[in-house]
């Protein structure tokens, strides 16, 4: 069954077919501070191969091993290992949702020393590292590559396979609202509900809860943010942060803070929303946004960061002003030959 595009070549389908049978164990690993995607599409093809008899690890490489609150809901939590347990050369391994090598974070050594290396991701900007490549910038969210490579193995998508697969789409996809929102989307969604999964717990988990804490945390990021209509060539930029100080005030840990982007980002006057969120060792997180007048992808990766076109990101180790200076002439309506 093909459910999207034709950028991943038959024969890789058939030789990433050939790989997985053939391997008596697979190590996957999805980006750093993973968000629904990456976690859900790793945790989602382990669950799936684990149920086959093959044996799984799953981790990513942050220094700091913690699966953010929000997706500790996810099913398979059991499948991740520390990145110091990690097999050190693994003969198979597999990435998701990670456009670059760097993405890997801690996990990079092993990549570079694993048999083969398939890389299951699709951010246009993704670089080409790897042995091979289901990359597909079509698809709305990597779990869709990962749902199509679990039917050509022949394996089962469960209640708890949905889960993770739907978890991915619906939060690459903004809940259905942004622009890879397809017919296939849709359709994806609901062969993953028929599954046995619950939307609405799902949704509730992702979206629609928060410690008390957040509320004051949110309250000081509105009361510094700003708008700026004239940059973004004209197309208006909205922005504000988070610092770790705002944020121990109220004893809010950095993983609950995600949401702020969405608010931020609803404002009519910008088409760019910007947030620079503060993680406890000082380094700041910056999250973009773009109605599509602006390329943000573009303007994160010429930063060092990456993502796609409307939803994008890149750390920066100086002041939020400092990062806005640096951020404000790359944020530019997109090449026409680009
Ligand atoms: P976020 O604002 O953290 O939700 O990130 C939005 C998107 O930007 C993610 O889905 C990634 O594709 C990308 N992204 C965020 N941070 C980075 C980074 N430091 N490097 C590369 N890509 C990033
Ligand atoms: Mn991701
Ligand atoms: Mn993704």
């Amino acid at each position: 069954m093909t459910t999207h595009g034709t950028a991943v070549a038959e024969t890789d389908w058939e030789r990433a077919v050939e790989l997985v049978r053939g391997a008596g164990s697979v190590a996957l690993a999805c980006h750093v501070s993973p968000d629904g995607d990456a976690l859900g599409s790793m945790l989602g093809f382990g669950l799936a191969l684990r149920r086959a008899g093959v044996d799984v690890v799953a981790s990513f490489g942050d220094r700091e091993f913690v699966v953010p609150r929000l997706l500790r809901f996810l099913p398979g939590q059991d499948l991740l290992v520390e990145p110091a347990a990690y097999p050190p050369e693994p003969p198979l391994m597999i990435t998701f949702d990670a456009s670059t090598m760097a993405r890997l974070g801690l996990l990079v050594p092993n990549a570079g020393k694993a048999g083969d290396l398939v890389v299951i991701d699709h951010h246009v900007s993704n670089t080409g590292f790897g042995s091979l490549h289901l990359v597909d910038p079509s698809a709305a969210s990597t779990t869709v590559i990962v749902e199509e490579l679990i039917h050509r193995l022949g394996l089962v998508i469960d209640r708890d396979v949905a889960a993770c697969l739907y978890t991915g789409l619906v939060t690459d996809t903004g809940s259905f609202r942004y622009s890879a929102t397809t017919p296939a989307a849709h359709a994806m969604a609901g062969r993953l509900i028929a599954a046995g999964l619950r939307p609405d717990e799902i949704a509730r988990e992702l979206w629609d809860r928060s410690p008390f804490a957040y509320l004051r945390v949110l309250g000081a990021a509105l009361d510094h943010v700003t708008l700026e209509p004239a940059e973004a060539a004209g197309h208006g930029i909205v922005w504000t942060y988070v610092t770790r100080a705002d944020r121990a005030a109220h004893a809010l840990p950095y993983d609950e803070v995600e949401g702020v982007i969405d608010v931020v980002r609803r404002v009519d006057e910008a088409d760019v929303a910007v947030v620079l969120k503060e993680a406890d060792d000082g380094v700041w997180n910056v999250s973009t946004r773009s109605k599509g007048a602006i390329d943000v992808g573009r303007a994160c990766t010429a930063l060092g960061g990456g993502g796609h076109r409307s939803a994008a990101g890149f750390s920066s180790h100086v002041s939020p002003e400092e990062t806005m200076d640096a951020l404000r002439p790359h944020l530019r309506p997109p090449h026409p030959s680009a």
